[in-house]
């Protein structure tokens, strides 16, 4: 790989960071990874899905997965190993930030 493929993945990198998806059991690890969706279970149920807020001001966002609980989100794992959720995510304080998590990439909402 020559530098300029090097510095041009970087560069796109910036725009199209990849989340992985990480399953957990009953609890969240304390400090959470960049670019991670942790997907955490309880007794082989899905509880919620957590994630550093992708603005960078290290703020964890938790979705919930619980059916019976409202805001709901729909977590859809796609064939390609890609992870999408239902709705958008919004925080109304703070940094307001408002994306959508969409094939495991971040797509920022327009203010
Ligand atoms: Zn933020």
């Amino acid at each position: 790989m020559n530098i300029f493929k090097i510095a041009f993945s970087w560069f796109l990198s910036l725009f199209t960071s990849t989340y992985r998806m990480k399953s957990v059991e009953s609890d969240l690890p304390t400090k959470l990874k960049s670019n991670t969706l942790y997907v955490v279970h309880e007794d082989g149920f899905l509880e919620h899905a957590a994630m550093l807020c992708p603005c960078g001001c290290t703020e964890i966002l938790q979705m919930n997965l619980i059916p019976d609980e409202r805001p709901l989100w729909k977590l859809t794992k796609h064939e390609n190993g890609t992870v999408s959720l239902y709705p958008s995510v919004w925080r109304k304080k703070g940094c307001n930030s408002h994306f959508w998590l969409r094939n495991s990439h971040i797509k920022w909402c327009d203010f």
